[in-house]
This record gives C-alpha cells, structure tokens and sequence, in this order.
C-alpha cells in the first residue's frame, strides 16, 4: 500500500523542513510513504527525510537531459538531489498547462528510462463521465504507457479532485479494475481522500493507495491517512 501526498504549490522549504521533521517521527512502518512538494522545497525534504523509509518525489520533469526550456527541469536535476520519483500527467497539469497524453508519454519514458519512480495520473472528467466516455478516456490515456517495475498509476477523476467529491469505493473499483485489464501496475486512487474516507476506500483490493492532495497538508491528517492505509 502507498499513499502518496501531493503538496501541489504549496510549502516553500521552511515549512516543507517544519512538516518534514514532524514526519520523521511518525511510526509508519506497513506503508509506503511519499512526499511531493515544489521543486523548490525537494532538496530540504531529501536532507530531512534521509535515513528514513520515506520517500520525495517530485510533481512533474521534462524529457530532455538540458536545453532551452524556461521553467522545466530535467531528470538529471532531480537525481542529483537524490529524489526517488516524480508524479507526471497531473490533470492541473492537463487543464492548466497545456499537458498532453503525448507529452505525459515523453515525460513517463525519459523518468523511468532514469531509474525514477514514476506516479503516472489518469482520469476524466464530469461531462466525460456523464457521457460514458470513462472507459474510452482512460484507454486513450493509458495509450501512451507501458508496465514497468517503477510505475504506478492514480485514477483521479477530475470532477473529485480538490472538490469534496469522492468517487464511491464502488466506482472508484470499478474504474481501477478497468486500468488493471488494460496495464497491469498497481493503480491508487486519488480525489479529496481524507481520514474519514480513506479507510473504506483502500479497503477495496483494486486499490492500492491513494494520491492524497488538500488532505496531505496537514501532518495529522496525513498520517491519519497513511495509518488507515496500515490497518487495511
Ligand atoms: C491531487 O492533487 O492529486 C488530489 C487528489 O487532490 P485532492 O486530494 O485535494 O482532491
């Protein structure tokens, strides 16, 4: 089981170092732990968490070893600051930013050809779900990618991501089991996860962890999350 916080842009390096230190401390053996913050704030999180079985990814790399590409950074980059893995294809990557399945393929493949862990992010949204594009999006999504040992997947649905919404452990199942047949890599599952909802959610054996977004800010809802994942 892996659960995964994705701090999005927020916490600079104090209070990645203040959240970090308070992370140390935590009994959290029986779960993989992973920390995502900002490019910025990876070099104080790979410092505090050494020697700890928790990991710093980052949120997002580029393809290329170096080159003129204002505002990106290079898988090079994060080895040399001993990160462990990135998330690529973020659906605010997708909506905001110009992300295509295209480009979330080149980013996987230069990432995993590196040795990183990748956590790749797939989903649809609202009106594609209404109109029962789920599958066909998913599938078209998952196009661009390959099994690896260092590949996981998130199913985000888009309309449950920072929402409040949650997708059903049913739905959420399904949906894991329909990725399953497609690329068979562990897939966790990612959209407004919190303390309250995570237990019942990873109680579901197509899911195996949970991206954690708003709910991954707060040291003790964090780890909240990380323990349910231990109990199931
Ligand atoms: C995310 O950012 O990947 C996410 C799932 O966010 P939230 O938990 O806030 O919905």
């Amino acid at each position: 089981m892996l659960i995964a916080g994705n701090w999005k842009m927020y916490k600079g390096p104090a209070e990645t170092a203040e959240f970090c230190l308070g992370l140390r401390d935590q009994e959290l053996e029986g779960v993989d732990v992973v920390v995502c913050p900002p490019f910025v704030s990876l070099a104080v999180a790979v410092q505090l968490l050494a020697g700890t079985e928790i990991a710093v990814a980052a949120q997002n790399v580029h393809w290329e070893e170096e080159g003129a590409y204002t505002g990106e950074v290079a898988v090079g980059m994060l080895r040399e600051l001993g990160v462990y893995g990135t998330i690529v294809g973020h659906s605010e990557r997708r909506q905001y930013f110009g992300e295509t399945d295209e480009t979330v393929g080149k980013r996987v493949h230069a990432a995993l050809e590196a040795g990183l862990f990748v956590i790749a992010c797939i989903g649809e949204t609202e009106e594609e779900r209404e109109r029962n594009e789920t599958e066909d999006v998913l599938r078209r999504q998952l196009s661009v990618l390959e099994p690896d040992d260092n590949l996981v997947l998130a199913y985000e649905p888009v309309w449950a991501i920072g929402t409040g919404k949650t997708a059903t452990p049913e739905m959420a199942h399904e949906a894991h089991d329909f990725i399953k047949s497609q690329l068979d890599v562990p897939v966790l599952y990612g959209g407004s996860v919190k303390p309250e909802n995570a237990a019942e959610l990873l109680s579901r054996s197509s899911i195996d962890g949970a991206l954690v977004g708003g709910a991954s800010l707060d040291l003790e809802s964090f780890t909240a999350i990380c323990r349910a994942a231990i109990r199931s």
